[in-house]
């Protein structure tokens, strides 16, 4: 390396090291000198073109106290933002989110993707996208699929099948005239809660249940892919050798005792929100159903946890809405089973997130990307409002 690109990567080293701090709050110059170790002159020196490209932006001064006022940067209000979208079975979704983490808009719309070709589904998301992002620079978008991903392209998409095998990222990237990256919603879920803020720290397994159910494995603050992009399929761990049927082929696996349409279907309901009615008036057939789930999905993430040794796992999706009735039944199971489970501190928590958490993990998958490698973010057309 030569001294050039040596100096080079310590600048990009730098600058990722102060959106970092940026990206946990703003601050002064001051302020970020003492978060990140850096010099003042050091700093001056990097924000100096991230104010001048529209990324950073200076605030009015505040007098603090008896020192000299202080101007806290913060990311530019109208600087370049990412999107996110979601094909789902049954309806799409699209996010707007900030470098700072805050989703500017967002919007979900039902609709049966598994009735529309793939030239369709992708017209109507990139419509959705146009109608959102107004005339903000985008960084990119990431889109999610109910699908094994692998080298930019659906491999599995048991619900989606007409999906499988078609360029989806091209096909939006030159609808949109954007950088797309086609990732799966179990990942994307996960990512949201790692990035940009931690709600579950940096090792923890996301499970929610829509048609399948869907997992996501992030260790030492990474979602863990495996080799060929199928880690963290939960719904097909073997709970019963000889057990119920799987679409997959298998017999016994948790989906089959802890999908959503098994629960639902168990409990006597059609729906979701009429489940969750039916568990708060006390229903005997619905907490039933729900405690069976609960037993089963707790035995597969009992598995899942022996293996990986995480501390948390996030409930998410419709597993959140019945999160009360079903995480007393999940615990157990883990208590019982995890070994050294009452040392270790199995913890179950709720997801935040609720419906969108899918669309922030695609968003914030290109945010990201963004602050962990700043040269992207001068590669932006400018603004058309810029001088
Ligand atoms: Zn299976």
């Amino acid at each position: 390396m030569t001294t050039v690109d040596h100096l080079r990567q310590v600048r990009l080293g730098n600058l990722r090291t102060v959106l970092l701090a940026l990206v946990d709050r703003p601050g002064s110059r001051a302020d970020l000198a003492a978060r990140t170790g850096l010099t003042k002159a050091t700093l001056s020196n990097l924000t100096e073109p991230l104010l001048a490209n529209g990324i950073l932006v200076e605030e009015p001064a505040t007098l603090a106290g008896l020192g000299r006022p202080s101007k806290p940067l913060r990311f530019h209000p109208g600087g370049p933002v990412a999107v996110g979208a979601e094909i789902n079975v049954s309806h799409l979704a699209v996010e707007i989110l900030g470098l700072d983490g805050e989703t500017i808009r967002r919007h979900l719309v039902p609709a049966d993707i598994r009735k529309a070709s793939a030239d369709d589904v992708l017209d109507r998301v990139a419509g959705l996208i146009r109608e959102i992002t107004g005339d903000r620079p985008l960084l990119g978008a990431g889109l999610a699929v109910p699908g094994v991903v692998h080298d930019g392209v659906v491999v599995r998409a048991p619900n989606l099948p007409h999906l499988v095998g078609v360029p989806l990222a091209d096909g939006l990237s030159r609808r949109l005239a954007l950088d797309v990256e086609l990732d799966n919603e179990a990942n994307l879920a996960a990512l949201a809660h790692l990035w940009p803020r931690h709600l579950a720290g940096e090792d923890f397994v996301h499970v929610s249940a829509d048609v399948g159910i869907g997992a996501g494995v992030v260790l030492n603050g990474e979602v863990y892919r495996g080799v060929s992009g199928f880690a963290g399929e939960l719904g097909h761990v073997v709970i019963e050798r000889d057990g119920v049927r799987c679409t997959c082929g298998s017999r016994g696996c948790v989906e089959r005792y802890a999908g959503l349409d098994v629960i639902l279907r168990q409990a006597g309901r059609r729906r979701l929100d009429s489940l969750h009615k039916a568990l708060a008036a006390q229903d005997e057939r619905a907490l039933t159903s729900v405690r069976q789930a609960g037993q089963a999905l707790g035995v597969g993430l009992a598995t899942l946890m022996n293996l990986f040794d995480v501390p948390t796992v996030v409930l998410g999706g419709s597993y959140a809405v019945l999160h009360e009735h079903l995480s007393v039944a999940v615990q157990s199971e883990m208590d019982r089973r995890v070994l050294a489970g009452g040392e270790r501190h199995t913890r179950l928590i709720a997801s935040p997130l609720g419906e969108f958490a899918v669309v922030r993990g695609a968003a914030g998958l290109i945010t990201r990307r963004a602050v962990q490698q700043p040269e992207r973010l001068f590669a932006q057309p400018p603004r058309p409002d810029r001088p």
